[in-house]
């Protein structure tokens, strides 16, 4: 039952689903997996981990004021708790279309159960040569379909936002680098990705004239003809981005653990 149920999940048809949802995407080797694996054993230890190809759900609760630690077991103390999915997506480049129409056919309606993203990265593979490049091009991906939701729905009942939280992971490593480094690279990268797409628009042999602005408008992200991209071009969207470091391995005395991931998702449900 559960495959079909996830199957319905992925392919949009949200008759079956009941709970708010949380989508982790990112990059093959961020941490998502382990992270997931985590927070479903409410484990304070570091979760052994296992390299998944396959969609992975799991429920999880936080108490009803929002206050309770992942590693809370409410169904042992009674407190009331409000219910969540947490969905691990395939980070592999051919699987990720699944991922972002599972974004598109939010868009077809103003309710969604779709109540965040958390884009993990390694926080260590950013250093090296074509990290970046690697974690920015599907973040673009994932941003402008969130974007062109909002645009979509502006005439009718606005949306409900989905936010994303970009999890700096493995903090505990000495390479990583700081989350506002992370921020600002990304943000820079995102830009060059930006101007490359409207150049290849211009030089598809279209002349400028005929491109129709609302839909050159509507592949470029963040705040129109602006010469660098931030995340907080994004509010005109309606579409928060945080960046927060963390650790999924490794004890929290060596990194900052999930806790804050834990407080950002928790905030949105
Ligand atoms: P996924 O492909 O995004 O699902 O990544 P996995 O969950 O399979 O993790 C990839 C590798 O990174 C595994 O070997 C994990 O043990 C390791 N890993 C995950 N989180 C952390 C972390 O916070 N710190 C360190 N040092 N390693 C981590």
């Amino acid at each position: 039952l559960f495959p079909i149920w996830l199957h319905m999940y992925l392919s949009g048809s949200t008759a079956y689903i009941t709970l708010p949802s949380v989508v982790v995407a990112g990059p093959p080797g961020a941490g998502k997996t382990a992270f997931i694996t985590r927070l479903e054993r409410r484990d304070p230890k570091p979760a052994t981990t296992y390299t998944s190809q396959t969609n992975n759900v799991v429920e999880l609760a936080i108490n009803e004021d929002g206050t309770s630690k992942y590693s809370d077991d409410l169904d042992a103390s009674g407190a009331v708790a409000k219910k969540f999915l947490m969905v691990d997506t395939p980070g592999h480049g051919k699987l990720r279309g699944a991922t972002l129409a599972r974004l598109a056919s939010a868009s077809s309606t103003a309710e969604t159960k779709l109540r965040a993203i958390v884009y993990m990265v390694d926080s260590a593979a950013l250093a090296e040569d074509g990290g970046i490049a690697a974690a920015a091009s599907y973040l673009y991906e994932i941003l402008l379909a969130l974007q062109k939701r909002m645009s979509a729905g502006k005439s009718s009942k606005a949306p409900s936002a989905i936010p994303v939280l970009v999890a700096a992971n493995k903090a505990d490593l000495f390479t990583a680098l700081p989350a506002a480094l992370i921020k600002t690279q990304l943000e820079a990268e995102l830009g060059r990705i930006r101007t490359s797409r409207s150049k290849g628009l211009l030089s598809s042999g279209v002349g400028a004239d005929d491109v129709d602005s609302a839909n050159e408008n509507d592949d470029w992200l963040g705040e129109y003809g602006s010469k660098s991209f931030n995340f907080a071009q994004m509010r005109e969207f309606d579409t928060e981005v945080a960046v927060i470091a963390g650790n999924v391995v490794g004890d929290d005395a060596s990194g900052p653990g999930l806790d804050k991931w834990w407080r950002w998702i928790a905030d949105k449900m």
